[in-house]
């Protein structure tokens, strides 16, 4: 089965195409026949395709909108096949959606619905949804894969706050976390490299990227991560403060005469490693900038980024009882044997010793970087998102189907 994987950002739409089905599934052997995205919509919008076997496609483009970009996907890919499912990925699922689900009426209805607790994101992921029924009708069915899903197993105790309790059964504040897909893919890889079954799973899962989180996961299932209410709380991350004090938000109403809304932008947008380094949000950046020109603001900057993921480490291993393996993935994750030599370093206490040579001598589809003597062992497996949105999207239509 093709199915077409969207990711609709603010002014983004990134895709893969992918054929998968039960049996390609059982052999881990499922074929990306292309993959691309559109970004910075206007006038002369950056247009990315890369067709396997192909010389990739890089040009500038007029993209009024989402609409407009999924028809020139569409166009552009006609060529390799025919499309027989389309797998979005949606930010938000409340409550509501614990896992993924054939998009009809009732589901587009509770996506808006949860559009209160997601404003940026949601509505977007629907355009996308809209716009895909509309270019390719409704027998090409449709599925929505949320982001929020894999951690709808949480005990209250992960995903309650502290705060009075109707705040959460009138306003539903409460932790929901995020990147979940991501999560759930790099747990099914360690369980499937290891031979374990789905509930033997019990590890930590880093994806470090420009959003950041860590998730424990206990006996298979999320059992507590960084992320909460929205994608701010945990980690420091690229733009993102992760955990502060909310009192300084009213101080800073006070104090420094902002709005709610531009100390929101502020946590979101001006912090993180940008924010501390007053020089950039990459990692890369604040690399170069530590080992080459001794920048002290860069070298704080990962300092305080690796000493917060060190910090929800401990935790969660605590919470959990003890982990079996820590498993780093996301673009820091997967590509930085420095930060992961930072995070890991002094963590023997807890039975992790790092393999140096391993460590930065890893092939690209990662392995295990800990010693063999290590009891909490320590592995990178590169995620794939899109990957586990096209698995979902067949399942779930086979299963529909079948009934
Ligand atoms: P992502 O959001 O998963 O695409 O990850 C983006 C982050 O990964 C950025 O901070 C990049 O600087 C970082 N990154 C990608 N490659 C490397 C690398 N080789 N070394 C350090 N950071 C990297």
């Amino acid at each position: 089965m093709n199915i077409l994987v969207l990711n609709c950002g603010s002014s983004s739409v990134r895709f893969q195409l992918i054929a998968t089905d039960a049996a390609l599934i059982e052999r881990d052997s499922d074929l990306c026949l292309a993959r691309g995205h559109l970004e910075r919509f206007g006038p002369e919008s950056l247009v990315s395709f890369r067709a396997e076997g192909q010389p990739a496609i890089e040009r500038t483009e007029a993209v009024a909108d989402h609409r407009a970009a999924i028809e020139i996907i569409l166009r552009w890919i006609k060529s390799l096949g025919d499309i027989h499912a389309v797998g979005h990925r949606v930010v938000h699922g409340g409550e509501r959606f614990q896992q993924s689900v054939r998009i009809d009426e009732e589901v587009l209805a509770g996506i808006e619905a949860c559009a209160e607790l997601a404003p940026l994101h949601n509505p977007v992921n629907l355009r996308g949804i809209r716009a895909a029924t509309e270019l390719l009708g409704t027998d090409v069915p449709q599925v929505a894969v949320f982001d929020t899903a894999f951690h709808a197993t949480m005990p209250d105790t992960s995903y309650l706050y502290a705060l009075p309790l109707e705040l959460y059964q009138k306003h539903h504040i409460r932790r929901y976390g995020f990147h979940g897909t991501s999560h759930r893919y790099v747990a099914e890889r360690y369980q499937k490299l290891k031979g374990l079954s789905p509930d033997a799973v019990n590890i930590i899962t880093l994806h470090l990227g420009n959003g950041c989180s860590a998730c424990a996961i206990k006996n298979g299932k999320s059992f507590d991560t960084s992320m909460g209410f929205t994608p701010l709380e945990g980690l420091v991350m690229g733009t993102r403060c992760g955990d502060i004090d909310p009192s300084i938000i009213e101080h800073l109403v006070a104090h420094a005469d902002m709005r709610p809304a531009e100390i929101d932008a502020l946590l979101n947008f001006d912090s993180g490693l940008l924010g501390v380094s007053g020089l950039s949000n990459d990692m890369r950046t604040l690399l170069d900038a530590d080992i080459e020109q001794h920048n002290p603001r860069a070298r704080l900057a990962i300092d305080i980024f690796c000493q917060r993921v060190k910090k929800y480490l401990g935790g969660y291993i605590a919470e959990m009882g003890g982990a079996d393996a820590v498993i780093f993935t996301g673009g820091i994750g997967e590509n930085s044997p420095v930060i992961r030599a930072r995070i890991c370093k002094g963590l023997e206490c807890l039975g992790l010793t790092l393999d140096s040579v391993r460590n930065f001598e890893l092939p690209p589809n990662g392995g295990e970087i800990s010693t063999p003597g290590s009891s909490l062992k320590c592995l990178v497996i590169p995620t794939n998102e899109e990957l586990m949105i096209a698995r979902d999207t067949f399942l779930v239509v086979e299963n529909s189907r079948a009934r």
